[in-house]
């Protein structure tokens, strides 16, 4: 099959003979199989209880005993940690069984490979076109590597992201651009606000619960407000390979750092350049990058209208996080405690399982969506676009009176929500995307989100029963 012909190849380059490296492809291949075959699977990982385990020392020990924990935990230069939480018990069991199976030189054989393959793009060429070979043929779909500008611009922003955006932000993000953006969050809260308070399947105990979480969501925007310095991470003019691993380990020292360490509230878990946003459920704080507070998400002097789809859906999405449902699992101050009634747990569950068979029901190139992977992002999408209608809506309140030869202020809100999110992917790309992403493809983001807000029926004067103002709604939020 063509990943094991390609890590023959990769380790072929890398100096062994054929047949070695043909065989080494077969290990390679037969422990990864099992270590796949022990993990939890990717839908069963969103659950937040299903990957909380205080194991602690002597549970890992006894968990996989085959291996020295102690020369493990020594190397990494924290040899006293106690309290350890595993994600997944089985997962740790099945390694075990691997090393009890498996000799020396095969494990050997199976880091080797995830040294050359995590090391390919910056490796010799062939290295890097067997890599890039390999990936556009079975899983990207791409016909030209990217140019070499762009590697390159992408590798600094991964080992020095805040180093990046310095100048980046000082180029493409003004006063103006956070200032203008902090009003549309404001709107956004306001807007969910409201909902929380006229939801009829709430119960009064509940909603106070929410309402304080809202109350308590932080608002990162454009760049942190300190910059994380990189003075200890060295980096050399000579060598590629050589600057890739030392950031890798400046990163990894970083982190293991934090044991022990009061949590850095001010921390960015993404670097400023990035055209992306996150919702942190454990910090309950929504988190906006200069990167996507640009165009055509965003600009401060765009319309009220097309800010509000954009990027005005986009922040009602991180805030839905909050809520959908597993960041509903977590309290206002990030805690993994339940705080929801029976009752409205249930009502919730039932209306989120609408969502689950509504986009199962889409399909890719023949493929059904995961409604149950992409559920959490589904809700977001959904929320995300009812409460970004709702602010607009506070904002604009003749959204939909007719425009001379025009479109009407609401329908400009939908167009812009929609054109925010085109794309073009190919096959091999979608295919690959529908078994591994939680978000749903681009247009049944678009297409799921407007069937299930009545505002879009209404601004454009469908019928009831056609295909994007279904008689039925999903709504949670
Ligand atoms: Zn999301």
């Amino acid at each position: 099959m063509a990943y094991m012909i390609h890590v023959a190849r990769m380790m072929e380059l890398a100096g062994a003979p054929a047949d070695a490296a043909a065989a080494s492809a077969r290990t390679v291949m037969e422990i990864e199989t099992a270590l796949a075959e022990a993990s939890m699977p990717r839908t069963e990982r969103r659950d937040p209880y299903k990957v909380y385990h205080r194991l602690e020392r002597k549970g890992l020990e006894k968990a996989a005993p085959r291996f020295d924990w102690n020369a493990y935990f020594k190397g990494l230069g924290h040899p006293g940690i106690e309290k350890i939480n595993v994600a997944v018990p089985e997962f740790f069991a099945g390694f075990d069984q691997v090393l009890g199976t498996r000799g020396l030189a095969d494990l050997k054989t199976y880091m080797r490979w995830q040294l050359v393959n995590s090391s390919a793009p910056a490796l010799p060429e062939a290295f890097v076109q067997e890599d890039f070979a390999f990936r556009s043929s079975q899983l990207t779909g791409e016909e030209k590597i990217l140019p070499r500008w762009k590697r390159c611009v992408a590798a600094v922003d991964g080992a020095l992201g805040e180093a990046l955006a310095r100048p980046y932000v000082a180029e493409t993000f003004g006063e103006q651009g956070k200032a203008v953006a902090k009003d549309l969050v404001g709107g956004i809260e306001g807007a969910f606000h409201s909902t929380l308070e006229g939801l009829e399947w709430m119960d009064e105990p509940t909603r106070e619960q929410a309402l304080e979480k809202l109350k308590k969501i932080e608002n990162k925007i454009g760049y942190p407000e300190k910059w994380r310095s990189y003075d200890k991470l060295k980096v050399v003019k000579t060598s590629y390979l050589e600057n890739r691993l030392a950031a890798a380990r400046f990163e990894s020292e970083r982190d293991l750092h934090k044991i022990g360490r009061p949590l850095d509230r001010t921390e960015w878990y993404m670097s400023p350049p990035t055209v992306n946003a996150y919702y942190n459920a454990l910090m309950n704080e929504m988190v906006f990058p200069a990167g996507i507070l640009q165009s055509p998400f965003f600009a401060p002097n765009a319309s009220t209208a097309a800010n509000a789809g954009a990027i005005g859906m986009v922040m009602g999405h991180e805030l839905t996080h909050g809520f959908d449902d597993k960041g509903r699992l977590f309290d206002a101050d990030g805690n993994l405690r339940d705080w929801w009634t029976p009752a409205v747990s249930a009502a919730y569950t039932e209306k989120a399982q609408c969502v689950v068979e509504q986009y199962a029901g889409y399909t890719v190139l023949g493929e059904h969506l995961n409604g149950n992977l992409t559920l959490g992002e589904n809700i977001a999408d959904i929320g995300g676009l009812q409460t970004a209608w709702n602010a607009f809506a506070k904002r604009v309140p003749e959204a939909n009176a007719p425009k001379d030869g025009g479109f009407t202020e609401g329908q400009q809100f939908f167009l812009s929500f929609a054109q925010s999110w085109c794309a073009n992917r190919r096959d091999e790309y979608a295919r690959m995307l529908v078994t591994v992403d939680p978000h749903s493809p681009p247009q049944y983001r678009v297409i799921g989100s407007v069937s299930n807000v009545p505002a879009f029926q209404e601004a454009f004067s469908c019928q009831t029963g056609s295909p994007m103002a279904p008689a039925k709604r999903c709504i949670v939020w």
